[in-house]
């Protein structure tokens, strides 16, 4: 069943009565809750910066003040460890608000822009104008970072925002719907719950942004109903991350930081490695290096550790141990279904047309394929789908500055897997069918802000105006070009 509540958990304005009578009328149930966080954003609540800091503070209160409640119902959903949690779902979006506190002045300042010799006497500047009403749709494998971090944006930006947490992380997507709202301006933001079907209802609004983090499939479904109002969109999406290790370099530290990468949250990171290619030589050593990285960070039995999460959802489960029938299991394989556990697991010889190479893996399952060398592995990751991230681990720099010339991804990790994300002065976002747009720190402000061109014309020098207006002469032409022409610079011709 489909709830909504604004900021604090009451029925939006319009009431319950209006409410119904829409939904008698066969109308869109989200009508009166989008016209009224419409009409906050008209009249320009959520412009002041005032009201913007007041926003940002209240979100980081929700984050201090409601800790053990997010621990929980994170250990609830996919006993995410206490340690992933506070630096994945509250430390990082305490740092996005931090630094979007520290910057607001500044970023909400006019960009005073360069002018040409008509525009003199002229004001010329970019305005970043809040887009009006944005919703937030988010996953369930981050289900509170992939949320707040997007918000913290656009409540900079100075938008009022609808926010859709996933229903199937459903312990935290209660705690948002239940607390944040508390926390937050009822007339200015609000949350709704549900799943596909309410998404889409709530889809079927004309909403200013929407930002989206889900899987490439939802995300043409909401591209398409962004196109019904031409909305502009980010799409935050999924892929299959290649990883290649180059001969040479140290297999212990390589699979210290693989195995962290592949096993933080069980695996279900859209960020993480999702295979490493390499050559037969280099997993002949990293075969026992990631062993040993398993068993101590995990113990002699991962099920039995504290700091390994399980898998959201039977149905992810049953996805995932189908995948392991895929080439062979050189370590771990062990699953649990009760548990919904998967152990941290290696495959061996896996064929590109396998189904542990043709998903998103998204479980602690790490695929290694094997290439003659570093040219045959671009070979591969450039007949593929543009992922989220590229990583390659070298001791030689040259190499990895080769992966990185001749690759396309959304992201790009040297010697190390997912720890460009926790950069607030790096964008995080795909490129191809891995996502559309990105954010993070001042990124995710700009995301949420219309670049709105200013010109603020003198009303003085109408002599020099008059040469563009009609009768045309060759003469009033030759001089509006002059006084606009853009000269090439810097550019050197020998003959
Ligand atoms: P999903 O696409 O199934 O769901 C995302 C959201 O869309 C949820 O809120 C869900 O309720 C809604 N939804 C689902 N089906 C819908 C439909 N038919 N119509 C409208 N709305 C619908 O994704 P997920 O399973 O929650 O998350 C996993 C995926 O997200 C993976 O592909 C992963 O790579 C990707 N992801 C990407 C990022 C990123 O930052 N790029 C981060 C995390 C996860």
């Amino acid at each position: 069943m489909d709830k909504t509540r604004d900021a604090t958990g009451e029925a939006p304005k319009g009431g319950d009565t209006a409410k119904m009578d829409s939904k008698a009328a066969g109308m869109n149930p989200f009508v009166d809750l989008v016209s009224s966080l419409r009409t906050a954003w008209v009249e320009g609540k959520t412009r002041t910066i005032e009201h913007r800091i007041s926003q940002l503070e209240a979100l980081g209160r929700f984050l201090d003040e409601k800790k053990q409640h997010i621990l929980d119902a994170m250990a609830s959903d996919m006993r995410k460890p206490p340690f992933e949690v506070e630096l994945s779902e509250i430390f990082l979006v305490q740092n996005e608000v931090n630094h979007a506190l520290n910057n607001l002045a500044s970023w909400m300042k006019d960009k005073f822009v360069d002018k040409n010799l008509v525009t003199q006497m002229d004001t010329a500047f970019i305005r970043r104008d809040p887009y009006g009403v944005v919703l937030i749709i988010g996953p369930w494998n981050y289900p509170l970072q992939l949320i707040l971090v997007p918000l913290v944006g656009a409540i900079a930006a100075g938008n009022c925002v609808i926010i859709k947490p996933s229903e199937i992380s459903s312990s935290t997507e209660k705690l948002i719907a239940e607390s944040l709202p508390t926390y937050l301006d009822k007339d200015c933001f609000a949350v709704v719950t549900g799943g596909p079907e309410v998404t889409s209802q709530l889809l079927e609004n004309k909403f200013d942004y929407i930002f989206f983090t889900g899987s490439p499939h939802v995300g043409k479904v909401v591209m398409a109903a962004a196109a019904q109002h031409l909305t502009p969109l980010t799409l935050e999406l999924g892929g299959k991350n290649p990883c290649y290790v180059a001969d040479k370099c140290d297999p212990q530290t390589v699979a210290n930081r693989l195995v962290w990468g592949r096993c933080f949250n069980a695996g279900q990171t859209c960020l993480a490695p999702d295979y490493v290619l390499c050559s037969l030589e280099t997993q002949e050593k990293l075969l026992p290096a990631l062993r040993h990285a398993i068993t101590e960070f995990f113990g002699p039995n991962p099920q039995e550790s504290p700091d390994f999460a399980r898998i959201i959802s039977d149905r992810h489960f049953q996805r995932i141990q189908a995948l392991l029938g895929s080439g062979r299991v050189a370590i771990g394989g062990q699953t649990d279904e009760k548990e919904r556990y998967v152990a941290p697991t290696v495959l061996l010889d896996v064929q590109p047309s396998e189904p542990a190479m043709q998903e998103e893996i998204f479980g602690p399952v790490l695929p290694i394929i094997t290439v003659a060398n570093m040219d045959e592995a671009i070979a591969f990751i450039n007949s593929r789908e543009r992922p989220l991230a590229v990583y390659v681990f070298a001791s030689n720099n040259k190499l990895v500055h080769q992966v990185l010339e001749r690759t396309s991804s959304g992201s790009f990790g040297g010697n190390d897997a997912l720890m460009q994300m926790m950069l607030v002065s790096l964008p995080f976002g795909g490129i191809g069918t891995s996502g559309l747009g990105s954010y993070h720190g001042k990124f995710s402000f700009d995301t949420f802000s219309h670049h709105r061109a200013c010109l603020l014309r003198n009303m003085g020098l109408e002599a020099m105006n008059a040469l563009r207006y009609p009768p045309y002469t060759d003469r009033k032409m030759g001089m509006v070009l002059s006084t606009s022409r853009i000269k090439r610079t810097g550019y050197c011709t020998l003959l």
